[in-house]
């Protein structure tokens, strides 16, 4: 399983970090960064990431 963020992408806007805060963590720059494996949890955050910065796969 594969949980990545492109923080290029990344506008810091800390809704993954909501939805799953045990898998995302906003770091000192301010971006997403993961911490966690939660696949579901992942896939829910994916769909909801403003710019589509989140990356998910089985
Ligand atoms: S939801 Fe998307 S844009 Fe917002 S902090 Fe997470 S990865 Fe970044």
């Amino acid at each position: 399983m594969i949980i990545k963020v492109d923080r290029d992408k990344c506008i810091g806007c800390g809704r993954c970090t909501e939805v799953c805060p045990d898998t995302f963590k906003l770091d000192e720059t301010g971006k997403s960064t993961v911490i966690g494996a939660n696949h579901e949890c992942a896939m829910s955050a994916a769909d909801q990431c403003p710019v589509e910065a989140i990356f998910v796969e089985e």
